[in-house]
This record gives structure tokens, C-alpha cells and sequence, in this order.
């Protein structure tokens, strides 16, 4: 039996950076997927992986083949049920840091913009008129964008507006607005599956935390039952905005040179988990 220093003397630098590496990216994963729904799905295959492992010390061997295919077909499967989560995650790796905020050479637009959108959003909500719209970041939307109606119009108020016009043909569903551009209206988005959404909350309200999910736009809801504002973006809602704190946001997320560019949005965030919970 050699004791314990004789072991530590095999190892190295090189292995210490090794492990930590791969601590750190246990633990990101772990982050990553905490309260979704591949967190269930990590754990059966971490049972399944126990299985193969105890088959395999007890030599069970047509238990530990069931085992071993399982996996290897699972992780097939695992691609197709995760793509989604799988294309986000990538995009997310290859985002830079530039600041790409849609507006290319017209910057000078930002905050008529910004009034724009906010003029529109006061007065749907004044009206008590349902509207969804989703501001484009640096993830396209094209899928998205495919199911609805092209606009390509300049963002105003008045057409923002009339698009959410109960019983007109483009009212259903979101509109897409990318930098002073509204792209499309009456999109179909990705409804979220969380538990953590309030009860009182519809459709809409899911659709807009649903694509802040898997993109990371800005989605901002008006209640046609309330004429409550909300936003949403990383999958967490911000309820009750004001359009002071609106424009603030739009003006930040617009604007990340100016300001860290999450700083506002970080707030909401915090705020409204602390509430869910
Ligand atoms: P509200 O407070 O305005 O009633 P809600 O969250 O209760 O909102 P619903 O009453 O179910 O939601 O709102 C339905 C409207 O939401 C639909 O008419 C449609 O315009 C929009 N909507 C619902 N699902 C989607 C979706 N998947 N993609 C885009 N828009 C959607
Ligand atoms: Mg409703």
C-alpha cells in the first residue's frame, strides 16, 4: 500500500488546471439548467450512467449492454429534444462583444425610437388593447419572423398602434421590431413551459417570456385584461412597468456603450424573481 503523498507526487500543474477546468464547467452546466427542464433529464441520465456502472462491477452483462445502448441511442435523442437549448447555448458562445445594437448607421435614431415604441405601448395600455412586441437583439429571428406578416416599415406609434387594433387582420400575435425597423406583425412565437409563471398570466404573457428563452430579445406585453405592462427578457418577466422605466430600458438596451447595458434590466430581474418566489 503506498500512502497518500506518493499518489499527490504524480500530480501536477497541468492536472490541477485540468480539474479545476472541468469543476468550473460542471458547474456552469449545472447553472445552466437549473430549473429547466433538462435538469430532470440530467439527472436520469446520471442514474441510467450509475446503472451501466454497478452492472458493469457486478458483471452483469446483458443489463450493462441494455445500459451502454441506451445511452448511446439517448444521446441522439438528446440532440433532437435540445436543439433548441443546443442552438441558443452556441449562439450565446459566439456572441461578441461588439456593440451591434441594430441601428448600423443610423444611431442618431435611437431615441425617437425609444419614444416611439413608448408613446405606442402608453396607449395601448390606456386603451386596455393586447399587444406583444419583441425588440430583436444580436440573436436573429428569422424563424420567427417567417411566421407572421412582413411590415418593413419605420417604427412609429401610430403603426405600432394599428397593428394591435382588436379584430384587425394583423392583431394576433407579435410584432418584431429590429433596430428602427418593424419587421413583421401577427408572429407565432415559442410558448414557455415554466412552472414559475403566474396563474393569472395567459398566452401572451407566455409567449413573450417563451422567446426571451431562446433569444435574447427584449419582449414587452400589454394586457388586454389589465392594460398592465410587462417585459421579459433571459425567461424572467419584469410585471407592472412604468413608461419611465420603460424607456429607461429601451434607451439601455439600445445603448450599451453608454451604460453596462443590463444594469436597469438586472433590477426588473431581481425584483421580479424575489417576487415569484
Ligand atoms: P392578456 O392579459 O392580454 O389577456 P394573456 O397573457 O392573458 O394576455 P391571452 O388572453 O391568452 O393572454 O392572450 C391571447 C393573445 O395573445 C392572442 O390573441 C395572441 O394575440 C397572443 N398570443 C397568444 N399566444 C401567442 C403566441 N404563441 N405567439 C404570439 N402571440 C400569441
Ligand atoms: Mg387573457
Amino acid at each position: 500500500m503506498h500512502d497518500l503523498t506518493h499518489y499527490l507526487s504524480f500530480i501536477n500543474l497541468r492536472d490541477i488546471i485540468d480539474i479545476a477546468i472541468v469543476a468550473i464547467l460542471i458547474y456552469f452546466i449545472l447553472n445552466l439548467i437549473r430549473n429547466t427542464r433538462a435538469e430532470q433529464v440530467f439527472k436520469g441520465i446520471i442514474i441510467l450512467l450509475a446503472f451501466m456502472l454497478i452492472s458493469q462491477f457486478f458483471q452483469l452483462y446483458t443489463i450493462n449492454w441494455i445500459f451502454s445502448k441506451l445511452i448511446t441511442g439517448g444521446l441522439l435523442a438528446l440532440i433532437i429534444v435540445f436543439q433548441p437549448e443546443l442552438r441558443r447555448g452556441l449562439e450565446f458562445l459566439g456572441r461578441t462583444s461588439s456593440i451591434k445594437n441594430n441601428f448600423g448607421s443610423d444611431q442618431e435614431k435611437i431615441p425617437a425610437v425609444v419614444i416611439e415604441i413608448c408613446n405606442a405601448v402608453g396607449s395601448l395600455s390606456r386603451q386596455k388593447i393586447g399587444a406583444l412586441i419583441i425588440i430583436e437583439r444580436k440573436v436573429g429571428l428569422t424563424e420567427i419572423i417567417e411566421t407572421g406578416t412582413k411590415i418593413n416599415g419605420n417604427v412609429s406609434s401610430g403603426l405600432l398602434i394599428n397593428i394591435f387594433i382588436p379584430n384587425t387582420p394583423l392583431h394576433d400575435g407579435a410584432v418584431i421590431i429590429k433596430g428602427p425597423v418593424v419587421l413583421a406583425a401577427a408572429c407565432f412565437l415559442p410558448l414557455s413551459d415554466s412552472k414559475a409563471i403566474s396563474k393569472e398570466l395567459g398566452t401572451r404573457h407566455r409567449a413573450g417570456i417563451g422567446i426571451s428563452e431562446r433569444s435574447d430579445c427584449l419582449s414587452i406585453m400589454v394586457s388586454e385584461e389589465t392594460g398592465q405592462i410587462s417585459t421579459a427578457s433571459d425567461g424572467v418577466i419584469s410585471r407592472y412597468l412604468d413608461l419611465e422605466t420603460l424607456e429607461q430600458l429601451l434607451l439601455e438596451i439600445y445603448r450599451p456603450d453608454i451604460n453596462d447595458g443590463s444594469s436597469i434590466l438586472n433590477k426588473l430581474k431581481k425584483w421580479s424573481e424575489g417576487n415569484e418566489k
